[in-house]
């Protein structure tokens, strides 16, 4: 499949500062492109990169075969949307003028918005689970509120390319869950999307494309089921980690420290266990347990 995005032997240094070394990713429409890698790896700044914010010291981005820096920014801006990280805004709009503003790059100059784009930015809101917070101060909702106010922006924008830093980072559990099923049922209907993320279950759970950036180079690439592995998780982020397949058949990472405590813990309880045991049995009680893990209540040894 021809790559819509495609960054190649990028370089980029901040004030002489190497910051991205040679990175090469192609990304196709309708994929999900998941950046992975330690703080300060240079994720942002490749999305940056990817936007045409910034020139490249080296090497070329190109969206749809055209480099990102001759595209006019209000033709890039109806294609792409960006979702920062943190977003401040100074005056107090209400949520639905916020994801109004989605509309601007289709507008002319002197613009009033029309029901149409009421209709639209209500229901991106609608779908995002936030249209009960359209009146509310955007200043007064909380962060993660906010960060579903920017994407709900992104698809009033009806770009059809979403580039993301973190989108769940701010977010509940159960927001996380929500945002990650509609980045899918999105990609499904042809939506491409490059996020940056901690998370590496989410790349194995909705499966896509991994970078892997380490000290601004890329360490790994490929299929989420083939890059996340063991090993490439454990060199990225100096952690002895496995990576492991539920009953249900979704794999998830586990880092050994955990396993370990929770190990010894286990081993803890079972001989607290086994002591209370042996005294009690003597005294004609026992432990019964209704099923494996339980605590177990003491009853009579009906077997003595
Ligand atoms: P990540 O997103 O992986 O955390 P960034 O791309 O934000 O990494 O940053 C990569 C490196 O570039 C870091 O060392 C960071 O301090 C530095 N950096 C980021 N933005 C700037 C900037 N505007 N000016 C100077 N250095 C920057």
């Amino acid at each position: 499949m021809m790559a819509f995005i495609s960054v190649n032997q990028v370089s980029f240094a901040y004030n002489g500062k190497s910051v991205l070394d040679q990175v090469s990713v192609a990304i196709p429409k309708g994929e999900i492109l998941w950046v992975l890698g330690p703080n300060g790896s240079g994720k942002t700044t490749l999305l940056k990169l990817i936007l045409g914010f910034y020139r490249p010291d080296a090497g070329t981005v190109l969206v749809n075969g055209c480099p990102v820096l001759n595209l006019p920014s209000r033709i890039l801006a109806r294609d792409i949307a960006y979702v920062p990280q943190v977003h401040h805004m100074a005056f107090s709009f209400r949520m639905l003028d916020v994801v109004m503003m989605g509309r601007i790059p289709h507008k002319p100059f002197f613009f009033r918005y029309s029901k149409e784009d009421e209709h639209l930015a209500e229901s991106a809101m609608a779908r995002l689970g936030i249209v009960h917070l359209k009146n509310r101060p955007y200043t007064a909702v909380s962060g993660g509120e906010r960060q579903l106010c920017l994407i709900a922006r992104a698809l009033t924008q009806g770009a059809r390319t979403f580039v993301m830093d973190e989108p769940v980072s701010g977010l509940d559990y159960g927001n996380q869950i929500r945002l990650l099923t509609i980045i899918q049922s999105l990609a499904q209907e042809g939506y491409t999307f490059i996020q940056t993320t901690h998370f590496p279950d989410h790349a194995l759970w909705m499966d896509g494309q991994v970078l892997m950036l380490k000290n601004g180079k890329v360490v790994r690439e490929g299929s989420a089921e083939n890059a996340i592995t063991r090993t490439s998780l454990s060199d990225l982020y100096h952690l002895d980690m496995d990576v492991t397949q539920t009953r249900s058949g979704i794999r998830v990472c586990v880092p050994d420290a955990l396993t370990s405590q929770i190990k010894k813990k286990s081993r803890t309880d079972t001989s607290n266990d086994q002591t209370k045991e042996g005294r009690n049995r003597q005294s004609g009680f026992v432990l019964i347990k209704s099923k494996k893990g339980d605590k177990g209540k003491w009853g009579r040894d009906m077997s003595m």
